[in-house]
């Protein structure tokens, strides 16, 4: 590995939104073609690559709760949803001729392997990006808190969230104008100051573990690379 690198290991968190582009719905095979190529570009420098998928742009379990279905059910639906994402980003990633697992949090044989943390790590290590899907795999969670379990759990030096402003805010940019964004923050000031980060439960598990976040702008080309050298872009959570 270069040893220009920061990060041996890193989690990407991907959303469903993330792959949907400029639509309000489903997936834009530009945006999660591109998205291939820069998580290939960071392998090929010998950074070790988990991703957790999102589901956001088909289906979220809360969201069809508040139309009248059962939430279980709804949430159910949520992380099939993410199965499905990862899929699409696997062919991507292979078709450019990386390899990919999807490991599935719900098993569904004829699709994906099951999540094996231990059959996780080996295929990281061997150069493989292992795609986790169907989040932890219990409805009433989000794939942000499956994105720092899997994190912790494949011992990653940095877990990365791909969003679509360039960092956190003290206040929503978009409708506050003297909106300040903070390079730093540590994980008590994200849940006090109730910043949209990443859910309470998924900032707690990176919190206790000790796992740092970065949450940067995925719309720029070549950011991810820019943090595997080191460079601040986005914000830091830590300690
Ligand atoms: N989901 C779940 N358990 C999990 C992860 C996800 O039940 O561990 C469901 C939940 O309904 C969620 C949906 O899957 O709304 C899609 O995930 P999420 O909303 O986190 O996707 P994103 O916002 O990242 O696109």
């Amino acid at each position: 590995m270069s040893d220009q690198l920061k990060y041996r290991r890193i989690l990407l968190k991907l959303s469903g939104e993330a792959l949907m582009g400029d639509a309000d719905y489903g997936i834009d095979p530009k945006v999660i073609g591109r998205l291939a190529d820069e998580i290939l570009e960071v392998r090929r420098v010998g950074v070790e690559i988990g991703v957790v998928i999102g589901g956001g742009n088909i289906f979220r379990g809360a969201g069809l709760a508040e139309a009248g279905m059962d939430r279980v059910t709804g949430d159910h639906m949520g992380m099939l949803a993410t199965v499905m994402n990862a899929l699409a980003m696997q062919d991507a990633i292979e078709k450019r001729g990386g390899y990919a697992r999807v490991m599935s949090a719900l098993p569904i044989h004829d699709v994906a392997e099951d999540f094996i943390r231990r059959r996780a790590v080996r295929h990281i290590e061997k150069g493989r990006i292992a795609l986790f899907a169907a989040g932890t795999g219990n409805p009433f969670f989000t794939t942000d808190s499956a994105a720092a379990l899997r994190a912790v759990e494949i011992g990653a030096d940095l877990l990365l969230k791909a969003t679509k402003v360039d960092g956190v805010y003290s206040a929503d940019p978009a409708k506050h104008a003297d909106a300040t964004r903070y390079d730093r923050l540590n994980y008590d000031q994200v849940i006090e100051r109730k910043l949209a980060v990443m859910d309470t439960a998924a900032i707690a598990l990176c919190r206790d573990h000790h796992m740092p976040v970065r949450i940067y702008d995925m719309t720029v080309p070549g950011n991810l690379m820019r943090i595997m050298r080191g460079e601040p872009i986005g914000t830091l959570v830590e300690g």
